[in-house]
């Protein structure tokens, strides 16, 4: 399906050729002339990026940018016909994605808009940092356990195990495969470390450690992690 370009733009000619050339990219392209239009079109129509004049009547770049940055995440371009430095900043600071002076070429523009498209399928296609457990996240960049925003404190190695558990949603895994694969090769370990550390965890992220609802104990095997819901 085409992507959705919603082109904010009060100046009509300019409006048009970039609508025009666009369309002619194979992007579906919606215009809209002053600001107000814009946060109309932006909630019907869902784009999937925003260039966005800062000069506007109604509602000013700057006022648009802020209202749609605080409902979504959508990429947004500045085209800024004043090459100031404090545009720039006041524009990105508020969470524009990149800016265009004008005048521009379309050759530029263009250029642009495939580099924030190509970023954003990079992001989308790394695996999610933060793994929402619902009551708990797990954040296994940073190699912590959040409650709350607040970190909840865990052994490192009972961490490493929720982490293989987590990336391996699913999969059934005997102690002894979890010795080997958490604590390595080499560990001279019992498997009650396991079912030690396990403990440890229903602890720390289980609404009721009780009734595990995160990590299954799976009889005569041994242990799977299954997402909530
Ligand atoms: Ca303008």
């Amino acid at each position: 399906m085409a992507r959705t370009i919603l082109v904010v733009e009060d100046e009509p000619t300019l409006r048009e050729t970039l609508v025009e050339a666009l369309e002619g990219e194979g992007y579906r392209a919606i215009g809209a002339g002053d600001g107000r239009d814009a946060l109309v079109r932006f909630r019907a129509d869902r784009p999937d990026m925003i260039l966005l004049d800062l000069m506007l009547p109604e509602l000013s770049g700057i006022e648009v940018c802020r209202i749609i940055r605080a409902e979504s995440g959508v990429p947004i371009v500045m085209l800024t016909a004043r090459s100031s430095e404090v545009d720039k900043v006041v524009g990105l600071e508020l969470g524009a994605d990149d800016y265009v002076t004008k005048p521009f070429s379309i050759r530029e523009l263009s250029a642009r808009i495939r580099a924030i498209f190509r970023r954003g399928e990079q992001v989308s296609a790394a695996p999610p940092a933060l793994v929402d457990l619902g009551p708990v996240q797990v954040d296994l960049a940073g190699h912590r356990v959040l409650r709350d925003g607040e970190a909840v404190p865990l052994k490192p190695k009972a961490f490493e195990l929720l982490a293989f558990l987590v990336r391996n949603a699913g999969q059934v895994f005997t102690r002894d495969q979890l010795l080997e694969r958490v604590w390595g090769y080499n560990y001279a370990g019992e498997t009650r470390t396991v079912d030690v550390h396990v403990h440890w965890l229903r602890a720390a992220i289980e609404p009721d450690p009780a009734r595990p609802q995160l990590i299954h104990t799976v009889r005569g095997v041994g242990y799977v992690f299954r997402r909530p819901g």
